[in-house]
């Protein structure tokens, strides 16, 4: 049995304070394959400690310095690419080939792009030419506790850890207790590119534990979170008290609008798209508006393309799915998949039960609902699995309606090929980000949500002015 039981504090590897552990288990077998020790007040307190004695030199450094250790970071973590495919494969069941192709290889990429944006980033600014001796100076915050969750446990690892490094915040990294393995070869990596000690710590524990803490913390002045928008409720009440800045990333139910002049393989990539990573991304098209006059054909193309999506062992190489993370998740899944069903939900592919062949492994058919509306389970709730709901519309106005009355706020996709109806529609839809004709957003440009979906900004320079404060200054000399 693997054992994670040290904690990455102050440049040492150290012994966690006490027994409570996470017992680790694989998606794909469900066998228990190690523990990892859940941190103590004691320990989270040490962390901060650390972070706060560590953060008046770093802050202070030359941003060329910060630059330079990053620098670092990246290229290390690209030389063990491997393993970290390895780590998280195993940790949270994403298929190898998936784990090697986009979440290995996702830390690198918002390093890279975190430092391009530092190329012209100005921590010292002018007002304007009304005000030639007044400055607004960018500076770090200070303490950053950084909760990230599993689903893309290096992505949103180095999304938080290397933009508070770069803006000159010290850190305390809580991974999710389900991912701990990539981040202890991140904190691995971390050590040999030398960043000092006190810098970055990491701390593993679970969100009543060790999360609660650091949102309490009075030495914390800042909370970056992704995960659930139960949880980031949680965080900002407990954070309240302190009145530190809180950071949040939150889930999503996103609308894909397909119109009757969308490209012939709209419907197809968004199906894909709804289940990549096993339908386990917070930026899922989880519903798809498909306009009337498409709409039979458009309901026939998403039951064939999920039907002939494969379904295989994490472990295992190939173009397949893998399981949903725990047994949680899979009760979680296949119960709402239920309640579509209860709900008359018309079912065109996939179901509650396992895929044929399987007795073991949470694996979750793809599956996909039609005549859906827009009031039902499956269209509200942010289901976490490869279940996609298609819902009929008639005009643009109400395509925009339904995609609009939702919670959440993350993601919404367009299909059509009437630029200015897609520029009028993108204006429209209510989130943080619009993606359309399948063409993915630019390196460096903000993810982030409103409404349910959090307020935060990760990725480029939008990413490392969420780490500062903005202080206004006159009489500069
Ligand atoms: P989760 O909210 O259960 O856990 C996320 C992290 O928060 C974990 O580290 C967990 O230990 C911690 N945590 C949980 N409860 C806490 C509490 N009360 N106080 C402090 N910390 C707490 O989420 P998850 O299951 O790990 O991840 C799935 C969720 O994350 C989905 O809702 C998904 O949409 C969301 N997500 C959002 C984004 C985004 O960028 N918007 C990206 C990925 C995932």
């Amino acid at each position: 049995m693997l054992e994670l039981r040290q904690f990455y504090i102050d440049g040492h590897w150290v012994p966690a304070h006490q027994a409570g552990e996470h017992v680790l288990v694989d998606a794909s077998t469900e066998e228990p394959f190690g523990v990892v020790a859940l941190g103590s007040d004691a320990d989270t307190d040490a962390a901060v400690a650390a972070a706060k004695r560590a953060f008046p030199a770093w802050s202070m450094t030359d941003p060329a310095r910060r630059i330079a250790l990053v620098e670092r970071l990246r290229i290390i973590h690209l030389e063990r690419t491997e393993e970290m495919a390895q780590a998280i494969s195993r940790e949270m069941g994403a298929p190898i080939d998936l784990a090697r192709q986009a979440q290995a290889g996702a830390g690198p990429r918002h390093m890279a792009n975190y430092l391009a944006a530092m190329q012209d980033f100005d921590f010292i600014r002018p007002l304007g030419p009304h005000a030639p001796s007044d400055r607004i100076a960018l500076e770090p915050i200070g303490v950053a506790a950084l909760i990230t969750p599993w689903n893309w446990p290096i992505s949103q690892v180095t999304l938080k850890v290397a933009a508070a490094l770069l803006a000159g915040c010290t850190v305390v990294l809580k991974p999710s207790e389900m991912a701990p393995l990539s981040a202890t070869l991140f904190a691995e990596i971390v050590d040999a590119a030398g960043i000092p000690p006190g810098v970055f710590n990491l701390v593993h524990g679970d969100g009543m534990g060790v999360g609660q803490r650091l949102a309490t913390h009075p030495d914390v002045d800042m909370v970056s979170f992704t995960g659930s928008t139960r949880a980031g409720i949680a965080i900002s009440k407990a954070a309240a008290d302190s009145l530190k800045r809180v950071s949040l990333e939150l889930g999503g139910k996103g609308a894909n609008l397909v119109f009757a002049d969308a490209d012939d393989m709209a419907v197809e990539r968004g199906v894909r798209q709804c289940f990549v990573n096993s339908g386990q991304n917070c930026n899922a098209p989880s519903r798809m508006l498909v306009e009337r006059a498409i709409y039979e054909r458009s309901v026939e193309t998403a039951g064939r393309v999920a039907q002939s999506i494969a379904i295989g062992p994490s472990g295992v190489a190939g173009p397949h799915i893998g399981p949903v993370v725990s047994t949680r998740q899979f009760d979680r899944i296949r119960g709402l998949i239920e309640t579509g069903i209860a709900e008359g939900a018309r079912l065109v592919a996939g179901g509650p039960d396992r895929p044929a062949g399987f007795n073991r492994g949470y694996f979750v058919q793809p599956t996909v609902f039609a005549d859906v509306s827009n009031d039902m389970t499956v269209a509200r709730e942010e289901i976490f699995g490869p279940v996609l709901s298609i819902i009929p519309f008639d005009t643009e106005d109400e395509a925009i309606a339904i995609a609009n009355d939702t919670p959440y706020g993350l993601t919404n996709y367009v299909q059509s090929q009437d630029g200015e109806r897609r520029n009028r529609v993108a204006r429209r839809l209510r989130s943080g980000m619009v993606e359309m004709n399948g063409q993915t957003r630019g390196a460096g440009s903000p993810f982030g949500g409103v409404k349910a979906s959090g307020r935060a900004r990760e990725g480029g320079r939008w990413g490392i002015e969420e780490y500062l404060e903005v202080k206004s200054i006159s009489g500069w000399g």
